[in-house]
């Protein structure tokens, strides 16, 4: 059965003239999973699939180019004429945070109903937020201050304590419709997953935004397809942290023995052809830049 992605948007930090930022649409016997939805992504969307045959959607992290228009796809859903099933959304522990604010307490419940939202444990941070949740003196205090109705201060206090619907969920991988979803903690400085998907017998490595990072080429070992962030080319001398330079995309694709890498995620002011050379002088497989509106066959 052919494994097909549709590259909906690809520009780092923000879009392009005529473009947008991450969303990448991972298709399979009529089974389709949205990978990121940044700034533009739910227009080209429109391009491939219907808003509403989304059967999931996985978010790398809660930076702008990476889910904004999850907003628009709420809307798009919240006043559709006709029942839509729940959408699961997997995210990083903690997403909803950067969700709920913007929502008024209608509208969030409606977006708790429009999609089914589901974070990811692993690490450190959840076992801070665990010994919150686990029945300390704080959560007490929560508890007291949820009765006297102070409900946005217990927000603040205990991240996702009053959003009952929220699952978690991990460590360990994921299925959402036809797609097994391996996430994994990239070196980026907000919380960031990776993703290995694999559906039918292929396997999509995406590192959403990352630096170098064991994870990521872990993620990526083997896979048939590697869309790789390559934020910065040599035309910087310091890139700072959190993102890669396309020759190290490429170093990573090497050493984790991919089939194809897709390098994508490039700061909008560099040449994304000058990436593409950077990340082949490191890496002998097959190297394509990612652009908007590109069918590749898995
Ligand atoms: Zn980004």
């Amino acid at each position: 059965m052919s494994v097909e992605l549709n590259v909906l948007g690809t520009c780092g930090g923000y879009a392009r003239q005529g473009r947008a930022c991450s969303g990448y649409l991972i298709r399979c016997a009529g089974s389709n999973l949205l990978v990121d939805i940044g700034n533009g992504v739910l227009s080209n969307l429109q391009n491939f699939v219907n808003f509403f045959d989304v059967n999931a959607i996985a978010l790398s992290h809660m930076h702008p180019d990476h889910y904004v228009d999850i907003f628009s796809l709420f809307t798009a859903i919240r006043f559709f004429p006709a029942v839509i099933e729940p959408v699961p959304v997997l995210a990083p522990l903690g997403a909803f945070d950067f969700i709920r604010p913007v929502l008024s307490p209608g509208a969030r419940e409606a977006f708790l109903k429009v999609f089914r939202w589901i974070e990811w444990k692993e690490s450190a941070a959840i076992e801070n937020r665990e010994s919150v949740l686990a029945g300390d003196e704080k959560q007490d205090q929560a508890v007291d201050l949820k009765i006297t109705g102070m409900d946005m201060f217990v927000d603040k206090m205990v991240p996702g304590y009053a959003d009952k619907s929220i699952q978690h969920v991990g460590p360990g991988p994921v299925i959402l419709s036809s797609f097994d979803i391996l996430p994994a903690r990239m070196n980026h400085p907000l919380d960031t997953l990776g993703f290995r998907i694999e559906v039918e017998d292929k396997v999509i490595a995406y590192s959403g935004d990352s630096d170098v990072c064991d994870s990521l080429e872990t993620l990526a070992r083997g896979a048939d397809l590697f869309i790789c962030e390559a934020t910065f080319t040599r035309q910087v001398k310091d890139k700072g942290g959190g993102h890669l330079f396309a020759a190290e995309a490429g170093k990573i694709a090497s050493n984790a023995g991919v089939k194809k890498l897709l390098i994508t995620h490039v700061w909008p002011l560099f040449d994304e052809e000058v990436a593409a050379a950077e990340a082949k002088k490191e890496f002998d497989g097959i190297v394509e830049v990612a652009r908007e509106g590109m069918r590749i066959e898995i």
